[in-house]
């Protein structure tokens, strides 16, 4: 049998082993861009590989029995990935989300985890340790995951229509076990628990005040994101896609929302509160309001590469760094310089040309 072209390995290798500069760069201290934005999230893709097949994520005419996901041995190991976290801590990030695919089919995941929350940030202080996860294995997980040092946690779920929600993960996972994943996170300690819903246009828009009236009171925060253009594989049309404003319009509609400070600078989600002081929902606009001039985020994916933007067409390859023996400074240094010339604000240039160009997917450069 010919083996199927897949266009993603293309993506996948078209990288750049970073240079490292002949006169070392500082390896601790922050670090800011060709447009003064420091670096202080990175997002960590610890697999590419998911038990859901989400139609604008990883469509399954794509991601099929056939598609080559990443081989055990070219993933960054537990030990690699806390050197690199090690590495950006000193370059000033604080908070670290775990990601992928879906990070919980990462084997003894808790083991990784730990080895995060001995870190410390450049100022001494404890990361700021998140996941996101489609809660499949969380009721399972859970009490593994509060034990071994996460701080919170992020659950997408898309709707609570059982029909709409399992078209939407095309692998027929019920609602239920959702919330049952929500609930164990909870109890377990979880507080203020998100919950993302991505909004796509005639497939789920009529399901949003449904859901933030379910968790409306439950001190769960629901954070709306605006259908985006990632990757090469979700047909994406600006046409699916429903402004944030619309969405804070029909939630108010029937439950009053007042506009919220935002917690620190470069937030993501826009917050609003309900008027009763009953909680606050999220909306994420990446499309309609581009927040690019405030992002603070690096991607580091499953084998090692890092990413300056989400729609990046490739990444540095650190993990040939490592292992051809680098040492930390040389390392560190290669990761000050990639930041020094990051330039990317693709969602403030986004035009019909550029939604067509190669883009990395999000199930392997992490969410
Ligand atoms: N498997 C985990 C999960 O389901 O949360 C983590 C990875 S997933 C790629 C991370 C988040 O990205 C999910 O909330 C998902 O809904 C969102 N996402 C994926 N594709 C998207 C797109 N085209 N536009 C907006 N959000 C997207």
């Amino acid at each position: 049998m010919t083996a199927k072209v897949i266009p993603l390995v293309d993506q996948r290798t078209a990288n750049r082993v970073p240079v490292i500069p002949a006169h070392a760069l500082s390896p601790v201290g922050a670090l800011a861009d060709t447009r003064g934005r420091l670096m202080r999230d990175l997002r960590i893709s610890v697999t590419d590989r998911c038990n859901f097949r989400c139609t604008y994520c990883m469509p399954k005419e794509i991601f099929d029995k056939d598609y080559q996901f990443l081989p055990q041995t070219e993933l960054l190991s537990f030990e690699e990935i806390t050197r690199l976290t090690r590495l950006f801590a000193a370059h000033g990030v604080n908070k670290i989300r775990l990601t992928g695919g879906e990070p919980l089919l990462r084997k003894n995941l808790e083991v990784l985890i730990e080895m995060l929350a001995a870190l410390k940030t450049h100022e001494g202080k404890p990361l700021d340790l998140t996941l996101t996860t489609n809660a499949s294995l969380l009721a399972k997980k859970a009490k593994a995951l509060k034990a071994a040092g996460l701080q919170r946690v992020t659950v997408s779920l898309d709707s609570l229509d059982e029909a709409v929600f399992r078209a939407m993960n095309d692998v027929d996972f019920p609602v239920a076990d959702v919330i049952k994943g929500i609930d164990a996170a909870h109890d377990a300690g979880f507080t203020a628990i998100k919950i993302n819903m991505v909004v796509k246009k005639g497939v789920n828009d009529q399901d949003i005040v449904a859901m933030a009236r379910r968790f409306k009171g439950s001190g769960h925060i629901v954070r709306f994101i605006e259908f985006m253009d990632v990757g090469a594989s979700n047909g994406w049309r600006m046409n699916d896609v429903v402004p944030s404003a619309e969405i804070v319009r029909m939630i108010s509609a029937e439950m009053p929302l007042i506009e919220a400070e935002p917690n620190y600078t470069g937030e993501v989600a826009e917050r609003w509160a309900y008027a009763d002081g009953s909680g606050e929902i999220g909306v994420i606009s990446s499309v309609t309001q581009a927040f690019c001039s405030t992002c603070t985020r690096a991607r580091l994916s499953t084998e090692g590469k890092l990413y300056t933007c989400l729609f990046a067409q490739s990444g540095h390859d650190l993990r040939t760094l490592m292992r051809s023996g680098k040492s930390d400074e040389k390392i560190a240094s290669a990761i000050g310089l990639i930041w020094n010339q990051r330039e990317d604000r693709y969602s403030e240039i986004r035009t019909e040309e550029t939604v067509r160009t190669k883009k990395i997917e999000m199930s392997y450069i992490g969410g």
